[in-house]
């Protein structure tokens, strides 16, 4: 991670004033896509972690800017996200965890399940009600680790994304200071959704990482595996298989970069572009990963061939991020409200 940082990895699309690299969301998703052939399940950690920091260079002040953005752009501490809960998944304006104001401070009460990072990193952005129900009584305060009170759930055995643990974080009385939060009190719905359009891009992009080794790696094995008396490379329903896959990848590809491009530009119609591209790319690419799997056959089944990792590793992009079905729900409103 922190060589990583070196190469400017850790604040990708932060503001260069606070150790950002200033870069444009199409880059991000250049480089996401890049690491992801290597380790998908490292690199959308490293998504996860950038969308926290640029929430923070974003809608937190110049204190908090400068307090926060570089030792996080350096990856000397590492950031989690924290907006699920256990009863609040898909309809994540319902969650309860509190933060009542005290004096000077917020007091938080209650718990967020599937933190990617959670217990191994410094830093949690955390969505929590300050005022009443539904999304405007949502804030976004910025939590510590080692502040008393905040504790975490034991690691989560996943089928995929084990290089990075996950874990419920917990807050018990847990005393942040009026000087943590971002933005405004009652914002932190909004700042959570905007970190989640880039969040999509980037969790798109790593798919498309993960589909591209996978073909490379269906594309060697067909021509290296022989069966009938000769490699399976010649059987035509073989090749049309794969040049379905390659294309089906450069679909979703251009799809994602329009939407990158799009954010970057702050267009109007970025957020709905954001989860189309994210719904397409994470489907397709998903298929293309399972379908390289099938061309090895057994082998792909095992764990010395690489690309069943692609398979388990990018299963949950259909899920995190808001599920596929949210994204059909934000598309179909956009269009039916206009
Ligand atoms: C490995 C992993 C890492 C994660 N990391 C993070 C993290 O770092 N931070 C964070 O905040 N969260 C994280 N999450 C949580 C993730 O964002 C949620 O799991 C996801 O939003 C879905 O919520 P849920 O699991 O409660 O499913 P539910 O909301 O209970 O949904 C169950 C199913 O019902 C469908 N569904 C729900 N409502 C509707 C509807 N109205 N119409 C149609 N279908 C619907 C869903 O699409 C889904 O298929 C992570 C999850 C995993 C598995």
């Amino acid at each position: 991670m922190r060589k990583a940082a070196q190469l400017g990895f850790g604040g990708i699309y932060v503001k260069p004033d606070v150790g950002g690299s200033g870069l444009s969301r199409l880059d991000t998703s250049i480089i996401f896509e890049a690491l992801s052939t290597g380790c998908t399940s490292t690199t959308a950690y490293l998504s996860i972690h950038n969308m926290c920091v640029w929430m923070i260079d974003t809608f937190g002040n110049e204190e908090q800017r400068h307090r926060f953005c570089p030792s996080l752009c350096s990856m000397e501490k590492l950031a989690s996200y924290c907006l699920t809960e256990p009863g609040s998944g898909s309809d994540a304006a319902s969650l309860l965890t509190s933060a009542k104001r005290k004096g000077n401070t917020y007091v938080l009460n209650g718990s967020k399940a599937f933190i990617s990072g959670g217990g191994d990193t410094d830093v949690y952005v955390v969505m929590c009600r300050t005022g009443g129900p539904g999304p405007k009584g949502i804030s976004c305060v910025v939590l510590e680790k080692g502040t008393p009170g905040l504790s975490f759930g034991k690691k989560e055995k996943k089928v995929g994304w084990n290089s990075q643990p996950t874990r419920a974080v917990i807050f018990e009385d847990c005393v942040v200071p009026v000087g943590n939060l971002l933005g405004a009190e009652g914002q932190g719905f909004s700042i959570a959704m905007k970190g989640l359009n880039g969040g999509r891009i980037n969790i798109a992009s790593c798919s498309l990482g993960a589909a591209h080794a996978s073909v490379l790696l269906a594309q060697e094995h067909l021509t290296v595996r022989k069966q009938f008396g000769e490699p399976l490379a010649n059987n035509q329903y073989l090749q049309f298989r794969l040049a379905e896959m390659a294309t089906r990848l450069v679909a979703a590809r251009l799809m994602v970069r329009n939407a990158a491009q799009a954010l970057q530009e702050g267009r109007e119609d970025a957020a709905v572009l954001c989860s189309m591209a994210k719904l397409f790319a994470t489907d397709e690419c998903f298929a293309i990963c399972n379908q390289a799997l099938q061309m090895h056959g057994g082998y792909g089944y095992l764990k010395d061939y690489a690309v069943q990792q692609f398979v388990r590793d990018i299963r949950v992009h259909q899920i995190l991020e808001g599920t596929n079905e949210v994204m059909r729900m934000i598309v179909a409103r956009n269009l039916l409200q206009e």
